[in-house]
């Protein structure tokens, strides 16, 4: 079953998210339901927080598999950085480069319980970093200049009126 998304500016996108202290199976359903609703909405990335779930999870559709994270940390980022487009399911129609470091490592629980370390760069790096932010509060357009912020969220709110419009691509 599809769930709400949550959109900008929504005030649960911007609380922290509680870790998740038993994998049950109310939790697995809520991962597949989380999986769907990131598939249905074509994102490559969606966290708990922005289906109002305030819950340290994410689920990521890269690689040409599904990911569901639970508690995901990341443990190390390289000092390299590196520029690239993002978008939000959750501030929908717009787009910005987002500077972030190329490589990270993350480790976290997956469905059975199990420890599991990722490390990854190019665009899961990216989506993992873009994820773990919303079960901070943080979104994208925390990371952009102040003036770029105000330049996308006046574009934002034009488009809220015209939905038809956008033309984003990257949705994480
Ligand atoms: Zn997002």
């Amino acid at each position: 079953m599809a769930l709400k998304i949550r959109v900008y500016p929504d005030a649960v996108l911007r609380r922290r998210a509680q870790p998740v202290t038993q994998i049950t199976d109310e939790l697995r359903k809520f991962a597949d339901a989380l999986v769907e609703t990131m598939v249905l909405a074509k994102g490559y990335g969606l966290a708990a927080p922005q289906v109002g779930v305030l819950q340290r999870i994410i689920a990521m559709d890269v690689e040409q598999d599904f990911y569901v994270l639970i508690n995901p940390e990341i443990l190390w980022a390289s000092d390299e950085r590196i520029i690239g487009i993002e978008g939000c399911l959750s501030i929908p129609g717009v787009e910005a480069e987002v500077e972030r470091p190329c490589q990270i490592r993350v480790r976290a629980l997956n469905l059975d319980g199990q420890e599991i370390v990722l490390e990854r760069d190019d665009l899961v790096a990216r989506v993992l970093q873009h994820e773990i932010d919303h079960l901070n509060g943080i979104l994208f357009i925390d990371h952009l200049s102040q003036a770029k912020r105000l330049t996308l969220l006046k574009e934002y709110e034009r488009l809220k009126k015209a939905p038809k419009k956008s033309k984003a691509k990257v949705s994480l």
